[in-house]
């Protein structure tokens, strides 16, 4: 192994792919819930979203992941019994063509990356049994030597320890959020990339190490911050090193980083 390479790390939710869990795992689950437990009383998607929110705040970011565990302790609360069958179950049942999808521009810039010889690996907060259905139904899985997640880094993004699994300042780690991605890269050391595929047309024109300098740049990216449910108040630590309008782009980051 050379130790002085740069490793090109994937997040994977919306940054290569859509997985099944919004469209189809919980509604599936919710159906059952709802079969035992009074909506009026247990809405949910608000008990869900309760037990995932307590996890992060008590700082046990590997728990918040794990949905097994989350669907468990709510049905218990709620029903006094366990599902009858896994999240696991469901993502393999649902992670099928039609039902979860790929970017378009995700396999021509990772079958240029591979041509290039640039390492790749995931790098998502998204357990390994829920994703790897879903990058091998969408013919990922190849591409990456790879999969680090919470049940193995027993953390989370934007934790810097996450990005243990290399030296960070040889990360060039890519993803769609700012407060997970970005933030967590850049605390981290590493080099933060930012894909935001509805880039303004005005920033999307300027070369990329330009971009970020753009006057409007603060404001986008304090709409993005706001949407993922903060105040929008942009830091440093918010501001990524590049701002992608698509992955077919990634090639000239890992040109200039090397
Ligand atoms: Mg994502």
């Amino acid at each position: 192994m050379i130790l002085t390479s740069f490793i090109l790390s994937f997040d994977l939710d919306h940054t290569l792919m859509i997985n099944p869990f919004r469209r189809w795992v919980f509604p599936e689950i919710e159906t059952w819930f709802h079969s035992r437990a009074p909506r009026e009383q247990f809405p949910f998607y608000d008990v869900l979203g309760r037990e995932h929110s307590r996890r992060l705040r008590e700082g046990r970011l590997r728990d918040a992941y794990d949905w097994d565990d989350i669907v468990r302790t709510v049905a218990r609360e709620a029903i006094g019994a366990d599902p009858p069958f896994t999240v696991e179950e469901l993502v393999k049942k649902h992670a099928v063509p039609g039902k979860v999808w790929r970017f378009p521009d995700v396999l021509p810039a990772l079958k240029a990356l591979r041509k290039a010889n640039v390492p790749m690996v995931v790098a998502s907060n998204g357990f390994e049994c829920y994703q790897r259905p879903v990058t091998d139904c969408l013919q990922l899985t190849p591409f990456f030597s790879a999969f680090h997640t919470p049940d193995r880094l027993q953390t989370a993004k934007p934790n810097p320890e996450f990005f243990r699994f290399a030296e960070p300042g040889r990360i060039i780690h890519v993803g769609d959020r700012i407060d997970q991605d970005v933030v967590g890269a850049n605390r981290a050391g590493a080099v933060s990339v930012w894909i935001s595929r509805d880039l303004p047309p005005e920033m999307r024109r300027m070369p990329l190490p330009r971009r970020k300098s753009h006057p409007d740049f603060p404001r986008w990216l304090s709409m993005r911050l706001k949407w993922e449910g903060h105040s929008g108040r942009v830091t440093e630590e918010h501001l990524p090193d590049y701002a992608l309008a698509s992955l077919e782009e990634l090639l000239q980051v890992w040109e200039s980083a090397k």
